[in-house]
């Protein structure tokens, strides 16, 4: 029998969960560290990003102000790359680090690098995956349907795969802008590891995300495996 007053799988949603908590309070506060910390060079986030678009000969990509905090992002369908105030309007090496990440996306996208193509290939299947999965899942459980659980796993394991793919997408987006960075003169050698520092908590967030999926998936399969022993 399937119980919800006792189901020790929750215990793997739980470490998921303070995963991406942890990763998410430690972007944020290293963030804030390099928000504080002026670059010499002086440069807005925006500056940033155009110089850098502009070095890298792309053309097609508009730099765009956004609101909210650490939404910064590109969006290849129409070519906009969005930054958030604190790192649009500011001249701190944090809003820069963003800034090149972000071209580093631009870039990714005008030379058509594979796991960006392949991500924004799953895209919908992973949302279709994510959404899906556990109702299905569920339904399968309740009514003792096998092959609902089985399309359920399968599914959500789009939506890890979504996950796993992000990672290079986001690796390779981080080391480009600080190469940039660094050969361009725009941040100095010390400058570039407080860039660092941030960009490498970004990208941890990414790497809990995934863990925090891979959790739920073998949560699934363990739930799977319980129901054909009853
Ligand atoms: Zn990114």
């Amino acid at each position: 029998m399937y119980g919800y007053y006792f189901d020790p799988t929750y215990f793997l949603l739980v470490i998921g969960m303070l995963l991406s908590l942890a990763a998410s309070a430690r972007v944020k506060s290293t963030f804030a560290i390099y928000s504080r910390v002026r670059s010499a060079s002086g440069l807005t986030g925006a500056e940033a990003a155009r110089r850098i678009l502009h070095m890298a000969g792309i053309t097609d990509v508009t730099v765009v102000p956004i609101s909210g905090s650490l939404t910064d992002h590109y969006d290849p369908r129409n070519k906009r790359l969005a930054l958030s105030q604190d790192v649009y309007e500011r001249t701190s090496v944090a809003a820069i680090g963003v800034a090149a990440h972000e071209c580093g996306h631009a870039i990714q996208d005008a030379t058509n690098y594979v796991p960006l193509n392949l991500r924004s290939a799953i895209v919908p299947v992973a949302n279709i995956g994510s959404t899906l999965s556990w109702p299905l899942f569920l339904a399968g459980l309740i009514f003792s349907i096998r092959p609902l659980l089985t399309l359920g796993i399968i599914l959500f394991t789009f939506a890890v795969l979504f996950q796993l793919v992000t990672l290079p997408v986001e690796f390779n987006a981080s080391s480009r802008a600080l190469k940039m960075l660094g050969s361009s003169g725009m941040l100095g050698t010390d400058e570039v590891k407080g860039a660092k520092k941030v960009l490498t908590a970004a990208a941890l967030t990414y790497v809990a995300a995934l863990a925090a999926s891979i959790l739920q998936l073998l949560r699934l399969i363990i739930l799977a495996g319980g129901r054909d022993r009853d």
